[in-house]
């Protein structure tokens, strides 16, 4: 590619969702948190600055064409959060249909079905050689680790809520699906495998959940759903899940999992009912702390941002693990953001913790093969449901308001 992004050029010209200027459909920060729909440019494989995208060139990029693009929470934080430009482009879970290669791509085709992790990676660097890709050394200029549509403080990738996204590094990035009509049938469970199942399985996996593990999760959101397939998936023999909020937690119920009511009960008694002993082995946080909650603690109107990582911390027996896929802000240079954490609780019990982003292209293989081989429904588990592309926005406020879904933005 010279840099030129007309329709035709990215040979999509018979794509009828690709309008005659080179713009297409996506869901953009529209400011503090709202998203909304916006025409914006067709990605090319030499991207130009944008609203939260830096220049560079891509010949090892492919072009995606989007079949599924998901909401997520952390989507919500960016929507929130300090680091989002206005026009910025959201999301990073894409699922879709390459359409264009970059000159240096051996391994990807065109026509290829595919999952994107969400995080970039570039796969020559010593942490990506090592299996950290949600750390790379070389995607993201101001710091190791990169991500799409959160802006140039996550290395400046244009987002994949939209009718198509950039890759790079795509030969090393991509899972692509041995099967793609196959692919398409199970959309709403293969839409998972780039964000949420993967980072449930790697959580579990890191604190050791075993066959006979006793194991309680903070959060009946998406993640701490997939988080709860994991478990099971791993052999768990109790999975507990918390929430304050009824839908989701009549939810965990409906897909075989033991919803621990925290607007009614304490959760040591809930957990004492089904364990034996107010204690489990593993504790998973699939909470975190908000930008919010961290800027009232520093206002001093909130003594501790890390209450659900506290209540595991409560209920975790000595000797036992936590981990923590939620996310927790690092705060901005030279700024510690006051979490409140109960480390002497930690410290007390010799608990070991695990936390940080997921290396999602580390898991693809197996879990894909879990899914479209093992039965393993996670479009169910965490309650998958399409809606337009067009109607984003409102999945994002669905999203923001606690609904007891999982979109999946087709275009
Ligand atoms: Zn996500
Ligand atoms: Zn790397």
């Amino acid at each position: 590619m010279s840099g030129s992004s007309s329709p035709g050029d990215l040979g999509r010209a018979d794509d009828a969702t690709a309008s005659a200027n080179g713009a297409q459909r996506a869901v953009v920060y529209a400011g503090p948190g709202r998203a909304e729909v916006a025409d914006v440019r067709l990605p090319a494989l030499e991207t130009r600055a944008g609203p939260g995208v830096l220049p560079r060139r891509c010949d090892h990029g492919v072009i995606v064409r989007t079949l599924a693009t998901c909401v997520c929470g952390s989507d919500l934080h960016t929507l929130h959060g300090p680091g989002a430009t206005p026009g910025m482009v959201l999301g990073h879970e894409l699922t879709g249909v390459v359409v264009e290669v970059g000159r240096d791509v051996e391994r990807v085709k065109v026509g290829d079905a595919c999952s994107v992790p969400f995080n970039v990676a570039c796969g020559r660097c010593a942490n990506c050689r090592a299996g950290l890709t949600g750390h790379c050394l070389s995607a993201n200029p101001s710091r190791p680790g990169a991500t799409y549509g959160m802006g140039e403080g996550f290395g400046g990738w244009a987002g994949m809520q939209a009718e198509y996204a950039l890759v790079p590094y795509a030969d090393f990035n991509l899972y692509v699906f041995a099967d793609a009509d196959q692919a398409r049938e199970r959309l709403l469970d293969v839409a998972m495998i780039g964000d949420i199942l993967p980072t449930g399985y790697h959580a579990a996996r890191s604190a050791g959940v075993a066959p006979g593990s006793t194991v309680y999760i903070a959060g009946a959101g998406p993640v701490g759903l997939a988080c709860a397939a994991a478990c099971r998936m791993l052999g768990a023999a109790a999975i507990i899940v918390g929430d304050f909020n009824a839908e989701r937690l009549e939810h965990v119920r409906s897909v075989g999992f033991i919803p621990a009511d925290l607007a009614n009960g304490s959760l040591e008694e809930i957990v004492a009912e089904v364990v034996g002993r107010p204690l489990v082995d593993v504790g998973i946080d699939c909470v975190g702390a908000s930008d919010a909650a961290v800027a009232k603690a520093a206002a001093g109107g909130m003594v501790a941002p890390a209450l659900a990582l506290n209540d595991i911390i409560g209920i975790v027996r000595h000797g036992g693990s936590i981990a923590i896929p939620g996310v927790y802000p690092a705060g901005a240079p030279g700024v510690r953001p006051p979490l409140g954490v109960w480390l002497g609780g930690v410290w007390s019990k010799a608990i070991t913790v695990t936390s940080g982003a997921t290396p999602v292209r580390r898991y693809q293989d197996e879990l894909a093969a879990a899914v479209l081989l093992g039965g393993v429904g996670i479009g169910d588990v965490v309650h998958a449901t399409t809606i337009p592309l067009a109607k984003g926005a409102e999945a994002y406020e669905m999203s923001g308001a606690g609904a007891s879904r999982k979109f999946v933005l087709t275009p």
